[in-house]
């Protein structure tokens, strides 16, 4: 393709809503343009991107034996009543009226689409296993849409849905599934991690986040290399009996002791007051709770993960006022301890194994060393803690990694929630009539685009993975016009036979366009300068590490398979 034939609106100035790298140098590569908020428009270099991950994913399906299909976008109302969700959906889901007043949505996802369509031709054991898929535009109104098409309101789904004959046949189609995100992931070239995570929405039992790393995700991830991952909310470390009686905290009770700690409140400041360390302390947080009051407790060194405390304390939960504080413990802010405190405790698995703990007295300038459990006090323990990067794996122990991550696709066991409501039921070999079982998976194409520009780019711009490049080689002719221009014409005629091939033949200079090949990113580069001319030779360059190979020009062809 020639430069001056498409459409490669590049820009120098950082566009002002773009704040994470891969969107603003999908707009300044002039891949995408923003139509309105969370709504894109994929230009001709966007659309070649998406093309190609759309074809892997396309590919691999296939492979896999799945079944492509394609869905409406606009969905009757009628349909989304019989799983509840019209109801219960709320305001991420595009509502529109027909002109006769009927209403109807944009789809968001097609689970009930799905299973009434499958509910209406699988009729017997025979008809199953089955797995359908599509490639198709989904719509939710984001409370916050971001990130370029990271989080948009219009994005591309692939959204492939699994119908079983009983728990086990499911269980099966989602570990085929499973692996096939695996190894689309790989085929990508996308570093991408599954972890466990929470249900959500779609409902269900089992499930999976696949989570690529990347300073601009969303979601904290904890990932170890023997392949335990969790995201945050869901993560823990392995702490047992034995390895913390090995801790150096763990010591035979002492008799409580009252210190006093005039004015020191935090942890840091009464651990620089004792002279101990902050993993000697328990911090005690007093939470007014839809049920009344409640203590969490966290080791002194440990802060309380947000959606973690959130899972245990209700959504509605609030931090206690300092008047609030002194009614319930009897003391200030500052010096609440477990130690006679009489309210509900919550406290973290890690504290059950430590011995003559620190924490507030209950009253003021006090603090009360040699707290033990249960000697001192009750508690339930839970995973309430964020665990830290160097903890040890849950499942063989080694230093746990600790990452932001983006979602780039998600793995269901849904069961028969959908086909007992849509009525999708077959008849079994005793000639039972049952509901199917399903499974749903679904991955972020175009967020995958945003992904891939995530993980690998610099400061000059994008740096296309080679397998997912819009473009394999790009040729600069360093100037306008003379022979290096007409050289540049032949190898750009002889090349694109075998290549996909970007010929910059724009009349600009020649550091526009090293700057613009910079930006777009494409993983070879042939250039050709007056100077080449006269020793017939011409530069490849690798847009990865940069390397520069001078070659003849009569050895192209030859040279450029190495690059490729
Ligand atoms: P998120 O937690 O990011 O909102 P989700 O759990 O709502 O994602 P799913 O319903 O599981 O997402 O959708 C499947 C996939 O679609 C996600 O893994 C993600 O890659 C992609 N996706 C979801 N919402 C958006 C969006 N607003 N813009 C772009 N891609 C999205
Ligand atoms: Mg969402």
């Amino acid at each position: 393709m020639r430069f001056t034939k498409t459409l490669i609106p590049t820009m120098k100035e950082v566009p002002s809503d773009a704040v994470t790298p891969s969107h603003i140098l999908m707009l300044r590569s002039g891949m995408i343009r923003k139509l309105a908020s969370g709504i894109y428009e994929w230009l001709p270099l966007g659309k070649k991107a998406l093309n190609k991950v759309e074809k892997v994913i396309r590919e691999l399906h296939d492979e896999e034996g799945c079944l492509e299909v394609l869905l409406p976008a606009l969905l009757p109302k009628s349909l989304w009543e019989l799983s509840g969700r019209w109801a219960e959906y709320g305001a991420e889901l595009v509502r529109l009226k027909d002109r006769q007043g009927r209403e109807f949505c944009l789809a968001p996802t097609h689970e009930e689409a799905i299973t009434e369509l499958a509910g209406n031709y699988i009729k017997s054991y025979k008809d199953l296993p089955k797995i359908f898929y599509q490639i198709q535009t989904k719509y939710r109104d984001e409370i916050r849409p971001r990130f370029g098409v990271m989080r948009a309101r219009e994005f591309i789904m692939k959204d492939a849905y699994s119908f079983d004959a009983d728990g086990k046949g499911a269980e099966l189609s989602y570990d085929r599934m499973f692996a096939l995100y695996k190894k689309i992931c790989a085929a990508l070239s996308l570093k991408a991690v599954p972890v466990l995570a929470k249900t959500g929405l779609i409902g269900g039992t089992k499930s999976h986040e696949f989570m690529a790393p990347s300073d601009e995700g969303e979601e904290e991830l904890v990932y170890c290399r023997c392949g335990w991952g969790a995201n945050q909310e869901l993560a823990h470390s392995k702490i047992s009996a034995a390895k913390a009686e090995s801790a150096p905290w763990r010591e035979d009770p002492r008799p409580l002791e009252e210190v006093s700690t005039p004015g020191v409140r935090t942890v840091e400041e009464v651990s620089a007051f004792l002279k101990m360390p902050e993993e000697k302390f328990i911090k005690t947080l007093i939470y007014r709770t839809a049920e009344g009051f409640a203590c969490v407790l966290v080791r002194g060194d440990h802060s309380a993960d947000p959606a973690k405390l959130r899972a245990i304390i209700g959504e509605d939960a609030r931090l206690a006022d300092e008047k609030e504080i002194e009614e319930i413990t009897g003391g200030p802010l500052g010096f609440s301890g477990p130690a006679g405190l009489k309210i509900k405790a919550y406290a973290d698995n890690t504290i059950k194994y430590c011995s003559n703990m620190v924490s507030g007295a209950n009253k003021k300038d006090a603090h009360i060393k040699n707290i033990n459990y249960p000697r001192d006090f009750e508690a339930e323990f839970m995973n309430i803690r964020t665990v830290k990067a160097g903890d040890p794996c849950p499942e063989c122990g080694k230093a746990l990694d600790v990452a932001r991550g983006i979602e780039i696709g998600h793995t269901f066991y849904l069961g028969t929630k959908y086909s007992e409501k849509l009525k999708a039921s077959f008849t079994d070999k005793a000639g039972k009539d049952l509901p199917i079982e399903m499974g749903c998976y679904g991955i972020g194409v175009s967020r995958i685009v945003a992904a891939l520009i995530s993980q690998n780019h610099d400061d000059k711009g994008i740096i296309w993975p080679r397998a997912m490049a819009p473009y394999q080689i790009e040729i600069i002719a360093a100037s306008s016009n003379g022979p290096a221009m007409e050289k540049a014409e032949e190898i750009y005629e002889a090349l694109s036979k075998k290549y996909e091939v970007l010929f910059d033949d724009r009349d600009v200079s020649a550091g526009i366009k090293f700057k613009d090949a910079d930006l777009i990113g494409i993983p070879v580069r042939i250039v050709l300068g007056p100077r080449g001319m006269k020793t017939g030779e011409c530069e490849i360059q690798s847009r990865a590490d940069g390397k520069t190979e001078a070659v003849k020009l009569d050895k192209i062809l030859e040279k450029i398979s190495d690059f490729t």
